[in-house]
């Protein structure tokens, strides 16, 4: 059991993105009298990438009191509207599909019938890609401006937004925002942390000498300096079902009037490249995996890419996967400290958010007396969001790439159980949030609604048309009017 009633000490250790969060989000639960405490080392710096956010950034925001425009204006972010996708397919640069992020009041989000979604089926049936009917989808390609776009989002979009946004900036502005609400920020380099004999960590070791805690949010990056280190918690590797461990980041200036509204995801030889439109520039970055191409490689192929050289930032190298325990007695890991999967459709900060959410939940809803049972569900949960990820990004590769040994060795790879039991059922009717359900346990919000499940595997044809028209079919008439006025084309069915 973890009584934090009487705590007066909350540490997290970390001054990035989950750290800073973090920080905030602790504040507010506890009582004024409760110190609440950031460590972090100036001489090991931050990640400094991530710089693309999820749909529940803007909630996280909301949900501390941070005007999104001032987050923009801080932060030089630019408006995210979802993914651009080009290459998976053909390899060609014209071969593009979306994932776009949705306002579910519009069509066709909105029609629900049997516990699926049958305008998207009809969609589906039509080969008409499911970016297309989403309201306001012309906007992305003609790259409107900011101003614009603010302008869309105000006038009922068919959108929801998030951000794109520069890390460093957010770690510096999310520091300001929780000093000026009484959050203690200290620089030194933490070296140990002592545990009494049940296993409670009570003192933190830094190089200004020792600091007692009560609770401590391991948010120390890639160092991963508690429950990775010190606690030694069992990893689970996803590196058999994902194969990229190696990321070159560079920036590059537009190459258009304005700032893209989707990251853009391109194929490459070994792995793919970011390009994530801030307002100054563009934050971009090859991930590849080490055993199909080399640094050396890689920049070149970027430099063919583009045609003009780029300045390469330091490799980052990481290995897929995730604690099984991130949280244990009075220590929980969060943000890269907990796991990592890779770049692609930007989870790792929504994962993140929607952890530390959890955890307020958890902790509050219990009255500050946390049940062992109450850590080992939440632990649970956990892994399987990370399942829902895993399998989400694992789809992504489900795509008819197989012009290179990268692409031909993820041909040939095995899906994880859970992944290979939805694409089954895909592949004979239309997709429904009951096969995701999985993914999101004891009050966890999935990352991923199965809408952003279809447009991706609309995209690489892992949907069955049949299988759809078979479900329109046999609903009541009425509704089959209603599908049959939506997309005239369906007159025979
Ligand atoms: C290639 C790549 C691309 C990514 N792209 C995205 C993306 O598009 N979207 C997304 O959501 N996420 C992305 N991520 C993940 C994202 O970068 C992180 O989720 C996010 O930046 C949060 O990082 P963090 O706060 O966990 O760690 P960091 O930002 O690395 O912060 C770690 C902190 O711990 C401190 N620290 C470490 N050791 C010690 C010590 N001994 N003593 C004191 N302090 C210490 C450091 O000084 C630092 O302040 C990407 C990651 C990689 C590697």
């Amino acid at each position: 059991m973890l009584d934090l009633r009487h705590a007066k000490n909350i540490t997290i250790i970390g001054g990035g993105t989950a750290g800073w969060f973090a920080a905030l989000t602790l504040k507010r639960m506890f009582s004024d009298h409760v110190k609440v405490q950031v460590i972090e080392s100036p001489s090991i710096g931050i990640v400094g990438v991530g710089e693309g956010g999820l749909i529940n950034l803007v909630s996280a925001l909301n949900s501390l009191n941070i005007p999104t425009s001032e987050f923009m204006r801080e932060t030089g972010a630019a408006f995210k509207w979802g993914f651009c996708y080009e290459g998976w397919r053909t390899g060609e640069k014209e071969d593009e599909f979306y994932h776009l992020f949705i306002n579910p009041k519009h069509e066709p989000f909105n029609h629900e019938a049997a516990a699926f979604l049958p305008l998207i089926s009809a969609l589906i049936t039509q080969n008409i890609p499911l970016a297309s009917a989403v309201k306001d989808f012309d906007v992305i390609r003609q790259r409107i401006s900011q101003k614009d776009a603010i302008d869309v989002l105000q006038n009922d979009s068919g959108f929801a937004t998030s951000f794109h946004f520069d890390s460093h900036k957010v770690a510096s502005f999310l520091c300001k925002k929780a000093v000026e609400r009484g959050v203690i920020h200290t620089q030194t380099k933490v070296h140990d942390i002592v545990f009494n004999a049940e296993g409670y960590a009570q003192q933190i070791l830094t190089e200004q000498g020792p600091l007692k805690t009560d609770f401590i949010i391991d948010a120390s990056g890639f160092s991963r300096l508690v429950i990775g280190k010190k606690l030694k918690s069992s990893w689970s590797s996803f590196k058999d079902y994902l194969w990229l461990d190696r990321a070159i980041p560079f920036h590059v200036s537009h190459h258009g009037k304005n700032p893209e509204l989707v990251t853009r995801a391109t194929a490459m030889k070994a792995g793919w490249m970011w390009q994530i439109p801030l307002v100054e520039r563009i934050g971009a970055g090859y991930v590849f995996s080490s055993e199909f191409t080399t640094e050396d490689q890689a920049i070149d192929e970027i430099q063919q890419y583009f045609g003009f050289e780029i300045e390469p930032q330091k490799t980052l190298s990481f290995k897929p996967g995730h604690y099984k325990k991130v949280w244990q007695k009075n220590v929980m890991a969060l943000g890269l400290a907990s796991g990592f999967v890779e770049p692609l459709e930007a989870t790792s900060i929504g994962q993140m958010l929607e952890q530390l959410r959890m955890f307020e939940r958890v902790v509050t809803h219990s009255g500050w007396v946390v049940s062992d049972l109450s850590i080992e569900q939440y632990n649970q949960a956990n892994t399987a969001s990370w399942h829902g990820i895993r399998d989400f990004l694992r789809m992504h590769y489900d795509c008819p790439r197989q012009d290179t040994p990268f692409w031909q060795k993820v041909a040939n790879t095995p899906y994880p159980e859970s992944y290979a039991a939805l694409k089954e059922v895909f592949m004979q009717r239309s997709p429904r949030m009951e096969d995701i359900k999985g993914y999101a346990q004891y009050g966890w919000n999935g990352i991923f609604h199965v809408v952003n499940w279809i447009f991706v595997a609309q995209a690489l044809n892992l949907i069955s048309k049949t299988g759809c028209a078979q479900e329109l079919q046999i609903l009541p008439i009425e509704q089959k009017k209603q599908i049959i006025a939506y997309i005239e084309v369906l007159s025979n069915f």
